[in-house]
């Protein structure tokens, strides 16, 4: 049964949680400091935290309010292995591999280890991550993506649907052996507080309009209300860093993903798929499609198709096109049969940063201006953990390993592939041709059967 899409209700920040009513204020007049962190999402608060916990004199200048971003708007999957196609990054980067593989597993641990030390209440479960095959093709990618893992120094065990606890809808997948899921609006608030009671100096409303050099080395950053002069500066806005002269051609491009997430269900129906893991899904189609249960008892759906921004600045309030909600429906549908009747209560969407290499970067722009660009949405742990090891390469000048590994000696960048509008299009269409073929709506409807 399909539904009347303009029912649903579309957000332009979060489904996952209310903005804060305790807004920072926003920079006033001069203001000067050792470092400047510019964007308050996971990632910039990482690098402040950090930076705080040193004793350093940091400012976190954020547009909105810290969070506003990708950080409490995503799926809420903590990965442990890195984003993106493993046989591609295998061959393409194949002396990369092992480096980023290592990252995301630390990335995981850091940011489980940061959620109990500061005791965040954000739902997390710590039921890994399943990259799940919806037919016997996928499933012969995950074990090529299971071995490369296992190989470069990853966790992960292959197994059926039954042995995974997933959902029978699917052949089977490999469940990552580290992170899980949790409430990405609920984390970000908790380390919101938690910066904001740190030293540093916390703005938000304060959108910076211009970051520039001065001939004396500081690093002077316009805002609206007023100026911070710096003497080292991080750029961590991730999708939105090409607003400014400053950010290097082709660093990346902004691309803007959807999540919908229906009304609550009988907590014994999403059982009887043989989803008793409850662990997320995420599929190996060119585009994923993921599923994760919330602990509102309701089911998160999400991407599919990716819209590019094409020209900046990025729109503020945007909110999810019906035509891609329609599409998360039914295939939430075509997935869950037997929940035909669950409806699609809203969504809500974001911007993340896409590179043209599909892996995290880091480096510097001068001697004293730091940036990342993380994980192509997966950042929700890598982010703040690079951030925290850019704050350690600040203070004293070390390079952790997993910073080395994605460090970029000079901010030069390749051109994009299959990132046109049309590009993202023909993907997309490639991915649903496959859909057709693939037998996956007959083996979900089979699925739906054995529990009727
Ligand atoms: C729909 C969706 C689903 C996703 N699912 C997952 C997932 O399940 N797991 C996962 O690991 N990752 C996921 N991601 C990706 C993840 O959310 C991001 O990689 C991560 O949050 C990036 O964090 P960040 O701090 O770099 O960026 P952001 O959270 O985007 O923060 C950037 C901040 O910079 C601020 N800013 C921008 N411009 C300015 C300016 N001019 N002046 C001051 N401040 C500025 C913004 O307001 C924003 O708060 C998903 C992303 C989306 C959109």
């Amino acid at each position: 049964m399909s539904q009347d899409v303009r029912e649903v209700r579309l957000h332009t920040f979060s489904g996952w949680i209310d903005p804060p009513t305790d807004l920072q204020p926003a920079v006033s007049g001069e203001v000067t400091c050792d470092i400047a962190v510019i964007g308050g999402g996971v990632g910039g608060m990482g690098t402040t935290m950090r930076l705080a916990e040193r004793g350093q004199d940091v400012v976190l200048i954020e547009a909105e309010f810290l969070g506003y971003g990708s950080s409490s708007r995503n799926g809420g999957h903590i990965s442990g292995a890195p984003g993106g196609d493993l046989r591609m990054l295998k061959l393409f980067y194949p002396r990369q591999m092992k480096g980023m593989v290592v990252l995301a597993d630390h990335a995981a641990e850091y940011l489980q280890g940061k959620i109990r030390d500061l005791d965040i209440a954000c739902d997390y479960v710590p039921n890994g991550l399943a990259m799940v095959a919806i037919s016997p093709l996928q499933m012969l990618r995950i074990k090529t993506c299971a071995a490369i893992l296992k190989k470069a120094g990853g966790r992960g065990h292959v197994g059926t649907a039954e042995q995974l606890g997933i959902p029978r809808a699917f052949v089977g997948g490999m469940k990552e052996g580290v992170g899980g899921m949790l409430n990405p609006g609920k984390l970000c608030r908790g380390l919101r507080a938690d910066v904001i009671s740190s030293s540093a100096r916390v703005y938000e409303q304060s959108k910076v309009t211009d970051v520039r050099r001065r001939d004396d080395g500081k690093v002077v950053i316009a805002t609206p209300g007023g100026t911070v002069i710096a003497d080292k500066v991080v750029l961590s806005t991730n999708a939105y860093a090409g607003e400014w002269a400053i950010t290097p051609d082709r660093l990346s491009v902004p691309a803007y993903l959807i999540e919908a997430e229906t009304e609550p269900i009988d907590p014994a129906r999403i059982e009887a798929l043989g989803w008793t893991s409850r662990t997320g899904t995420i599929s190996q189609h060119q585009i994923m499609e993921h599923f994760r249960v919330t602990e509102r008892g309701t089911i998160v759906i999400g991407v599919r198709r990716i819209e590019r921004g094409t020209s900046y600045p990025l729109p503020k309030d945007k909110a999810p096109d019906l035509g891609l909600v329609k599409e998360l429906e039914d295939a939430f549908h075509t997935r869950f049969p037997s929940l035909a009747d669950v409806k699609v209560a809203q969504a809500w969407g974001g911007w993340i940063a896409i590179t043209s290499s599909w892996i995290s970067l880091a480096g510097k722009l001068a001697d004293n201006i730091w940036y990342s660009c993380c994980c192509n949405g997966h950042g929700l742990a890598q982010a703040p953990y690079i951030g925290s090891l850019i704050a350690d390469n600040i203070v004293d000048g070390t390079m952790h390993d997993d910073l080395k590994g994605i460090w970029l000696d000079e901010p030069k960048f390749p051109p994009f592939l299959m990132m046109s509008p049309a590009g993202l299009r023909t993907v997309w269409a490639l991915d649903r041709l496959c859909d057709v073929f693939n037998g996956s709506a007959r083996r979900a409807r089979r699925a739906a059967v054995a529990i009727a």
